[in-house]
């Protein structure tokens, strides 16, 4: 048996979470959901939260930022006019697993979705035997000597946040905080090994809030994965430059789907600014080894080891053609590239 609630307000929910340890928030549902039926996860009681005035829309903020609702439908980011300058959200978006899932899936839940490891993401017999951090054990099969679940962390909007260099909103018991996308991720907390998240509890996600357009400039993202559709990343770029001129004046470079949380590639972006943008493809082939070092190594049923350290430097390259093409976005980068499909080396 369990418990479903659906409270109507947004003040209601953070009431209800606060006074229960034990509910557990949904909205889409398709991340959860799917582990509670594969029996991964159990809990007595959901909290569904419902597309609450606080959590819907787009609004333009008093400073100038756009606030996404956490609510917004991932496939609602492909219409929403405001959000096409976003180039690499709305490809983010676009491209997360098929269609109904997207019609489903809110933004909110693809960035706090769960991290995933062919440890835990399994059989049930063998999650049994196995007991890693995130089934109530204390080890990670990934990284022995690790205190904490080191499982991949793959969705593909959180990397476009923080090339963007956007912030999160929650609200929670105390009132409303902001917390920089990065930090939503540097959760290394001994006592709750398996959440890489640093939002409490109690707290909801409201929505996010996006640089002015005009201050994130271009911006892409590629996607490296098996299948062209209903496929997680294996690796992901997220690239954004704003340039005055010809010449680039502001960077942001993140990888997804590259460790416990998506990985920024700072060094890259300080030899990108500076540089005109026809200068970009060289530049990132000299960032290879560089772009290496960002990625975790991470064992799953596609790759072993180190292949996706091999392959960021290729990815790299490929956010920049990507982000100088004219038709930027409209790609469904990357499956079958013979590039970055071929053995490494
Ligand atoms: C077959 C399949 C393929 C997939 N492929 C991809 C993919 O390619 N890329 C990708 O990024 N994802 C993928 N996903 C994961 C998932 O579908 C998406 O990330 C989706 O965006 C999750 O959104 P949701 O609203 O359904 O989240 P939910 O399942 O409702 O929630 C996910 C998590 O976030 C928490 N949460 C949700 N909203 C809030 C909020 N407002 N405040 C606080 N906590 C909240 C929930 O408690 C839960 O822990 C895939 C899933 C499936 C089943």
């Amino acid at each position: 048996m369990m418990d479903v609630y659906s409270p109507k307000t947004l003040e209601e929910a953070i009431r209800l979470l606060d006074a229960d340890p034990g509910l557990k928030v949904v909205a889409g549902g398709t991340d959860l959901i799917p582990r509670l039926n594969q029996r991964l996860e159990s809990y007595d009681k959901l909290c569904y939260i419902r597309p609450y005035p606080e959590t819907s829309g787009v609004r333009t903020e008093e400073d100038g930022r756009l606030f996404v609702g956490a609510s917004v439908r991932l496939n609602e980011t492909a219409e929403i006019p405001e959000l096409a300058p976003y180039t690499a959200l709305v490809s983010a978006a676009t491209h997360v697993a098929s269609y109904q899932i997207r019609n489903q899936a809110t933004i909110g839940g693809n960035i706090l979705q769960e991290n995933r490891c062919m440890f835990f993401n399994n059989q049930v017999h063998w999650s049994d035997v196995n007991h890693c951090f995130k089934w109530g054990g204390n080890k990670c099969y990934q990284f022995p000597q690790s205190k904490v679940c080191m499982a991949l962390f793959q969705s593909d909007v959180a990397p476009v946040l923080i090339a963007y260099g956007a912030s999160v909103r929650v609200r929670g018991p105390e009132g409303e905080r902001e917390i920089p996308a990065e930090k939503l991720y540097n959760s290394w907390n001994a006592k709750d090994p398996k959440n890489q998240k640093s939002l409490a509890h109690n707290e909801i996600l409201t929505g996010i809030l996006l640089p002015p357009a005009e201050e994130v400039g271009r911006s892409s993202y590629v996607r490296w994965t098996l299948r062209g559709t209903f496929d997680f990343p294996l690796l992901s770029c997220a690239l954004a430059v704003r340039t005055e001129g010809d010449a680039v004046t502001r960077c942001g470079i993140c990888f997804g789907a590259a460790g416990i949380r998506p990985q920024a590639f700072p060094a890259g972006a300080d030899a990108f600014t500076g540089l005109a943008l026809s200068e970009l493809p060289a530049a990132a082939k000299g960032l290879h080894a560089e772009a290496a070092k960002r990625i975790q190594p991470f064992r799953d049923t596609h790759l072993d080891g180190n292949v996706r350290r091999e392959k960021a430097g290729w990815l790299l390259e490929a956010a920049v053609a990507e982000l100088l093409s004219p038709d930027n976005g409209k790609h469904t980068w990357f499956r079958g590239s013979a590039e970055l499909m071929a053995p490494v080396e």
